[in-house]
This record gives structure tokens, sequence and C-alpha cells, in this order.
């Protein structure tokens, strides 16, 4: 917490002006301000710290040691035979695999073409793993043969919890004050590892059922994650997020595909809405499903950064007349959906200014109409960590003092996002 700082020349709301911080809080914003400067903030724009509103924070930690096995960085069979064949001792962990780049490989594959080490690649989906003979050797797994396994987090897991500390380092560079941590599996164990960092970030942590019981404000949403392969009946779904609601619990409901889209809404229809019900991705929206969430009153938590991550292979598995469906935004917004962002990393990059440039110059062919102006993008990231369908916070006295300095106004900054730097970070 910052206790007194006073902050010259700086910029809010288009004005150049002084700010004072005390005792955590914004106490004063004026021109010329008395006292001496702790720090001259060059005529850089000061907002409000950012909010990833779905992260990872594990998975991202351990895929900052990992090598990168698909798009963009490795594309082809011999792309991917070379980074998995790099000097390196112990296991080697890979992340972003997609069949796009060498076909559904296994463990044979990996065992012919990959090093003589213990090796397992994580698909792009986060819900796959595949191991060569080594790897399930030393897990002691005789089964699935071809070494490729489904949902086997907690099998996979060999030596508890990465450290966080140089992701959070990261975070904070990119001006990320707090995150919300959305995994399925959280559970007491992970709620008091992600709990360590509460100093360094504001927090809201989502995860199973047991998590219901806390009555810590950094609990969050009850999260479902089903996908079309083992999607439950709707009265089963219905009835799980009743009883959360039941306990004052909103829910956040993974939604990738049109069918999971489908689903959910008609469950969250028949339990009835919570404030503060998420939509996590609705990556394929039609009008319908668009009027069917303004109806329910959802909020949608999305990705703009997956439209220009991912453009070469939506061009190649989305069929075109669904291209305008793909992570809309305007259209969301227009339709008054409470709507913010989050990075979805480690599948998504987690630098925000990327994103945000990505929300405002969507690529050709992938709803260009979609695109928000600079402010809007911004908003998407600076609503409060246990409200991600509320007011974007503000650069006000009497705010807590979570802010960080640009290396630029905001006038330069709104016409090359992906351009910023983030200068320093209050909190
Ligand atoms: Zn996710």
């Amino acid at each position: 917490m910052v206790d007194m700082l006073l902050i010259r020349n700086v910029e809010v709301y288009g004005s150049i002006v002084d700010v004072r911080l005390k005792g955590g809080l914004i106490s004063e914003i004026a021109p010329n301000l008395e006292g001496i400067a702790d720090i001259d903030g060059q005529g850089g724009a000061l907002l409000p710290g950012l909010h990833d509103h779905h992260i990872h924070l594990n998975a991202t930690a351990a895929a900052m040691n990992s090598v990168r096995c698909g798009p963009p960085e490795v594309l082809t069979k011999t792309n991917l035979i070379e980074a998995l064949n790099k000097p390196g001792e112990g296991w080697l962990r890979g992340v972003g695999y997609h069949h796009s780049v060498a076909g559904e490989i296994d463990r044979d594959w990996l065992d012919a073409n990959g090093p003589d080490r213990s090796v397992r690649i994580q698909h792009r989906s986060g819900r796959l793993w595949i191991l060569n003979s080594r790897a399930m050797d030393e897990l002691g797994l005789s089964k699935p043969k071809n070494g490729r396994l489904y949902d086997s987090d907690n099998l996979i897991r060999r030596s508890g919890f990465p450290g966080l500390k140089p992701l959070i380092k990261r975070l904070h560079a990119y001006g990320i004050t707090g995150v919300t941590e959305v995994t399925p599996s959280n559970e007491h164990a992970e709620f008091r590892h992600y709990l360590k960092h509460e100093t360094d970030l504001n927090l809201s942590i989502m995860g199973k059922a047991e998590l219901t019981s806390l009555t810590d404000p950094r609990r969050g949403h009850l999260k479902l994650h089903y996908h079309d392969h083992n999607l439950p009946a709707l009265e089963a779904l219905a009835d799980e997020i009743k009883a959360a609601h039941e306990s004052d619990r909103a829910i956040a409901a993974h939604c990738v595909t049109r069918a999971e889209l489908m689903l959910t809404l008609a469950a969250i229809e028949e339990a009835g809405t919570l404030s503060g019900d998420r939509i996590e991705h609705a990556a394929i929206a039609d009008e319908a499903a668009i009027e069917w969430m303004q109806r329910l009153d959802v909020i949608v938590v999305t990705q703009p950064n997956f439209i220009t991550e991912r453009e070469a292979a939506y061009a190649k598995d989305v069929p075109l007349s669904d291209h305008a469906n793909l992570w809309r935004l305007k259209s969301f917004s227009d339709a008054g959906l409470a709507l913010a962002a989050g990075s979805d990393a480690p599948f998504g990059d987690p630098n925000p200014w990327a994103a945000m440039a990505a929300a405002v110059n969507r690529p050709e062919g992938f709803g260009q109409d979609e695109a928000i102006t600079p402010e809007d993008a911004l908003e998407l990231y600076t609503k409060p960590a246990d409200d991600a369908g509320g007011e974007a916070r503000k650069v006000i006295v009497g705010e807590p003092a979570d802010l960080i300095l640009l290396d630029r106004s905001w006038r330069d900054a709104r016409v090359d996002l992906g351009g910023v730097t983030v200068k320093r970070s209050y909190f």
C-alpha cells in the first residue's frame, strides 16, 4: 500500500496535474500541489491499474519455463522437431500444440522425433497432454498406450505449484495490478497458494464448488467447465447453477463453441440469473445468442487478443460464415452487455496492451466492424476485481491508489496501444 507520495506532472483525463496518494487512496488531484515531488511523471498518462479478468496463474507461470510447440512460433513439423531437440536436461514441457503443426501426434511420434528426455506436450486447448515413453515410465503410467492423456492435470502435476514471482513481475511490467484466477480445478490448496501473493495483486479466485463455503472476499465464482464432448444434461447443469446461487455465489461458465453457449444459457434461464453470472469467452455468438445473453443479463468476459493471435488457424478451421461471429466486441457493447476482458494466459498472450491494440484494429475479414475505441478497450481491463460487470475504476479523489503511469500521454497511447510502456505501478 502506498503510504504517502506526490506524483508531479502527470496527465489525468487530458489535463496535466499533480496527484497525491495518502493512506492507500488518491487524496488530491490538482495543478501545482504543495510539497516535494517524489516522482516526475513527465506528462505521461496516469490510469487505473489494469485487471486481467481471466487468467490461469499456475499454468502461465509453468509455461514461462516451457517450449512453445504451436503457432505463431512453431508452424511446421520441422519447426517442432527443432524446438523439441534444443539442448536441455530434465523434463521437457511443451505448450500450445495445435494439430496444424504435425497432425495428431502421439507417444510413438515423440519417441521417434523428440529428444531422449521425458517429454510432455500440452495441446493448445489445455485439456490434452501428449507424453513420450520416458515420461509415461517416470509417472508410472501404462495407459493410454498412445500417450494422449485428456483432462489429467492431476496425474501430470509432479512437484507442487510453480513459483509465481517471475510471472507477477511480468504482469506488473504490463501495469496489471489485479487478476481473476479462473482455473476450474482450483481447490483449497490452490486458494492458499494464490493468497501468498495477496500483497502483489488484487485477487479474485474462482474454482470448484468446495470453495463455496469460504467467506474470504477474494473467493470468486463457481467455474463451470464443460465441453462439447462431455456436456452435462440441461437439468444437471441448472441444478449445479442453482446450488451455487443458493449460497449467493455467482457462476462463470466456459463457453467457446455454439453448443456450449446454448446449453449454458438454457441452464441459466432455468436456474435464474444471479447478479455477477459470467459467460467466459463467448468465442462464437450470433445475433440470437447476443439477444439471449442480454435478456439473461449475464456478463461476458472476452479475449480480444485471440482474433489476432489465432487469425491463421481461424482462417483454416472456422467456416467463413462464422468469421463475423468470432470474438465480437462492438455488437456486445451495443447490445448493452456488461463486458470485460482477460488474456486466458497461458493460452493467450498475457500482454493487455497487445490485446487492447487487437480490440481496436481487428484483422481483415474477421468482423472489422467489431472494433471498439481505445477508451472502451481500456475499460475492459479496468473493471473492479470482484465485479467484471461494474463501472470501470476512475482516477479521482477518494479512489484506491491503484494506478499506473505510462511513458506517454493518453493521446499518444490511444493511437499505438501496442507500443505503450508502463513506467511504474502504484498500489
Ligand atoms: Zn481459461
